[in-house]
């Protein structure tokens, strides 16, 4: 099909306003907030409808075209970069919250609504969305789902796989279909599961139940400042460690302080060089005995200054610094690359060594701001990706700290998602007989790879066949070690 016969029959389908080709517009799609690789779409569209979302995948289907669904373009794992072109298909006209059934905890939403709207039309309720990743004034409900985000609070409520009940998403062949119609603890295969941290790459996601849950009846925040980051990472080992659950840990080391101070007159001294931002909330009675012995700890540990946020709006200020942090790095540096990486709570303070080590030896400022309550670290590194030179050596200092996370025995990604940033890596988390079951779900799913093709698996082999492979390899009554032993690599290539 020739690209103005594709447009003319988009346009029929969404209308003239729905279909997006001037090719200056069509560089806004080229990626997500990972900018180290960057493919422009052949043409976007904006659907307004599930029933236009069934048309728009039939015909990339039938003609063979990749499709990928974009929310916000928020990512920072390239999982919106359309590698292979094709249509890349926005949900942000699809942002009603359709139903709010209090009875039941739970809320029917459209997946292009921004995080931080859904959040607003539930406070106004008394309820709440639990994840509330720090991009939630643009990243869309869908976005959440489909990179399973993470975000400050996820240390007491969980990531937001934990907070979605349902999933209506429309296959390759145009049929539509609920994972689960709303109703916790369905029994048989838990499908919304595999839907939630999927990445776009079997579907595309047209409806969503989440939980709510009611707000908190208390909240007290505080900003403990430190000389030094390592006494910040160690109180949030020992918080833990003493039995307590705070609602957020969150950690700023010395450029980040630097930056969010510049950009928001904090009044943070000059000797303070990091920051632990510590949430406490539940009922009102006993909150300030809880917090008063988090603070405590943090005082043992070395905390220079404990600085509490003393009314609502305070809180909103402290957050909205934290929340804000990535803008920040514009002031330090043209570009950066964020890491997201896992390690266990109590190996926060031997990375955060390696992570200074890491930028003494490639010469580029890393500054690290992240969710220390969960061990999800977010070393950013600073360079200017028009030089080569920079641009080689923040590479480098990415996949050194993917491969020390993996060491400390944690994951290459606490909520940002595989995309393209970090799927060299999965070979290295999983074996390649669990890379073979994932595949073998995604063929089932999405047999002729319509949809996100080029993510997540290792780009040594399609997804699909690798699947194949599997199947063969069942097929012929061998083990996949056994062929393994056989092929060796070639299995692989
Ligand atoms: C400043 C900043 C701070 C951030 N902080 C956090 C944080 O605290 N925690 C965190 O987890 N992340 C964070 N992120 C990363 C990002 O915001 C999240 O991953 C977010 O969930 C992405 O949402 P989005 O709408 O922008 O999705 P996109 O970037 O548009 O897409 C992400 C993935 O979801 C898929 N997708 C989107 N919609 C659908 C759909 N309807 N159906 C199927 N697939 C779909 C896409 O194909 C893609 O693979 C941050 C990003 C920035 C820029």
């Amino acid at each position: 099909m020739n690209a103005s016969a594709l447009v003319s029959e988009l346009r029929a389908l969404v209308g003239e306003r729905g279909v997006v080709v001037d090719p200056d517009a069509l560089m806004t799609y080229n990626a997500d907030g990972c900018v180290m690789d960057t493919h422009a779409p052949d043409v976007v569209v904006l659907p307004t409808t599930t029933e236009q979302i069934v048309a728009v995948v039939k015909l990339a289907a039938k003609h063979g075209i990749p499709l990928l669904a974009r929310g916000a373009g928020t990512g920072l794992s390239g999982g919106a970069t359309p590698v292979r072109g094709g249509i890349v298909l926005v949900t942000s006209r699809m942002e009603k919250v359709l139903e709010i059934d209090r009875r039941n905890n739970r809320a029917r939403v459209q997946p292009g609504i921004i995080n931080f709207e859904l959040t607003a039309i539930l406070k106004a309720q008394g309820y709440h969305f639990a994840a509330d990743p720090s991009s939630q004034k643009a990243c869309t409900v869908g976005g959440n789902i489909a990179n399973n985000s993470g975000g400050p609070h996820c240390i007491k409520y969980g990531i937001t796989g934990s907070h979605v009940l349902g999933v209506q998403m429309v296959l390759a062949d145009g049929s539509i279909f609920w994972t689960n119609d709303g109703t916790p603890e369905l029994p048989g295969y838990d499908l919304t599961g595999i839907t939630v941290g999927s990445e776009g790459t079997f579907c595309v996601m047209t409806e969503c139940w989440i939980k709510i849950l009611p707000l908190p009846e208390a909240t007290r925040v505080v900003m403990a400042l430190f000389t030094d980051i390592l006494p910040a990472a160690e109180t949030v080992s020992q918080v833990i460690a003493g039995g307590f659950l705070p609602a957020a840990l969150e950690v700023m080391d010395g450029g980040a302080l630097k930056a969010v101070n510049d950009a928001y007159k904090m009044g943070i001294p000059p000797e303070a060089d990091a920051a632990l931002i510590i949430e406490v909330d539940g009922v009102e009675d006993g909150l300030d005995d809880l917090l008063a012995e988090i603070i405590a700890i943090a005082k043992e540990k070395g905390a220079i200054e404990v600085r509490p946020a003393k009314t609502p709006e305070e809180q909103v200020k402290v957050w909205a610094a934290r929340k804000n942090a990535f803008g920040a790095m514009g002031r330090l540096a043209p570009t950066y690359h964020l890491v997201d990486t896992v390690v266990p709570r109590t190996k926060l303070p031997a990375i955060m060594r390696d992570v200074k080590r890491i930028a003494k030896e490639t010469g580029l400022s890393i500054v690290n701001v992240f969710h220390a309550g969960d061990g999800n670290l977010h070393p950013i590194v600073l360079f200017d990706r028009t030089n080569a030179d920079q641009s080689e050596r923040a590479h480098r200092a990415v996949e050194e700290v993917m491969r020390l996370s993996l060491e400390y025995g944690g994951v290459i990604s606490g909520e940002h998602g595989i995309g393209i940033e970090k799927q060299e890596f999965m070979s290295q988390l999983f074996t390649e007989a669990d890379l073979a079951a994932m595949a073998a779900v995604h063929r089932a799913l999405d047999p002729d790879d319509l949809f996100n093709p080029g993510k997540m698996f290792p780009r040594k082999f399609e997804a699909n066949d690798l699947a194949s492979e599997r199947r063969r390899v069942a097929e012929a009554g061998a083990g996949l070690p056994a062929l393994m032993a056989k092929h060796g690599d070639k299995l692989w290539v």
